[in-house]
């Protein structure tokens, strides 16, 4: 039998308030312009993280952006169509060259189309899986390439329950976030050797633009609260905790996961 010694006192870096501190890190939130992205950006923000906010208005993002810094946050804006591969190269290389290391890479920025099945636009097809898979890589990749040379570095995949799930009227988006699934699971497993760690975070239903379809239609949230253990709707700062955790220190043993913020939904039959 082999015992391991192990040393349970916490040192200074360990203490709780260190291990979820994002000070001293810069975080690129594709789509942070609104929604989940903009809240994310300022839950970030207040835990000590700079950020550089996207959009794809740079007027907008700018805005965005002055208004953080007027605020005592460090913020930046940077504006890219997330199809187009070479203005999200070239940004990237922008960031790196001009403003200074991406820490952590968000891929937040995601469309939703809604139609039946057999109605489905092609055009919507490809546009759903351009923006929320193709552009997932392909950012990813940009930004991965100057991890590697550091040898550190958090990508964390905006994904969604409903890569679980079959539903009405949004297949083409229900593959795209099962597609963002298993590249989580592969960036992992490739870039794990060089320390970057690349974990989702899949959300269930939270009231946003996406989704105000859903939210203006009173007897699908009567179905939702039936449906989500919570009973309610979540709030989209519900998400800023998993994104903390996923940003900071106290995840670097973490890879490779989806987290679901969800109220129960995905446990319940
Ligand atoms: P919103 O529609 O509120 O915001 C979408 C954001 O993505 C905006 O900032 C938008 O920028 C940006 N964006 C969209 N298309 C592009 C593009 N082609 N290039 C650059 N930026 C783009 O969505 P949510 O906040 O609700 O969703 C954010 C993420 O969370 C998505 O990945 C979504 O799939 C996921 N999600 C959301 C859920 C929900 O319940 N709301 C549930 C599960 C997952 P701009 O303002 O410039 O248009």
């Amino acid at each position: 039998i082999i015992f391991l010694k192990c040393n349970f006192h916490l040192n200074e870096e360990q203490k709780m308030s260190e291990l979820f501190s994002l000070k001293n890190k810069r975080i690129l939130i594709t789509g942070s312009t609104r929604g989940i992205g903009n809240l994310l950006a300022n839950g970030l923000a207040e835990h000590g993280a700079e950020i550089i906010i996207h959009g794809t208005r740079l007027e907008t993002a700018e805005k965005i952006a002055a208004d953080f810094n007027t605020k005592g946050f460090k913020a930046y804006a940077v504006a890219f169509d997330v199809t187009d591969s070479k203005a999200a190269q070239d940004t990237i290389d922008y960031i790196e060259k001009e403003i200074g290391p991406i820490d952590v890479l968000i891929n937040n920025a995601g469309i939703q189309r809604r139609y039946p099945f057999c109605e489905f636009p092609e055009k919507d097809y490809d546009d759903v899986i351009s923006v929320n898979q193709k552009a997932v890589f392909i950012i990813s990749q940009a930004v991965a390439r100057y991890m590697v040379k550091r040898q550190r570095g958090k990508i964390i995949n905006i994904g969604s329950m409903q890569s679980e799930l079959g539903r009405d009227t949004i297949t083409p988006y229900a593959a795209s976030k099962g597609a963002v699934k298993m590249l989580t699971r592969g960036m992992c497993v490739e870039l794990a050797r060089y320390n970057i760690q690349v974990n989702g975070i899949a959300p269930g239903y939270f009231a946003t633009e996406l989704t105000k379809p859903l939210v203006e239609n009173q007897e699908f949230t009567s179905w939702l609260c039936k449906r989500t253990p919570a009973g309610r709707w979540g709030d989209p700062k519900e998400l800023i905790g998993a994104a903390v955790f996923l940003s900071s220190k106290a995840s670097d043993f973490v890879n490779g996961h989806l987290l679901f913020v969800d109220g129960g939904m995905l446990a319940a039959v």
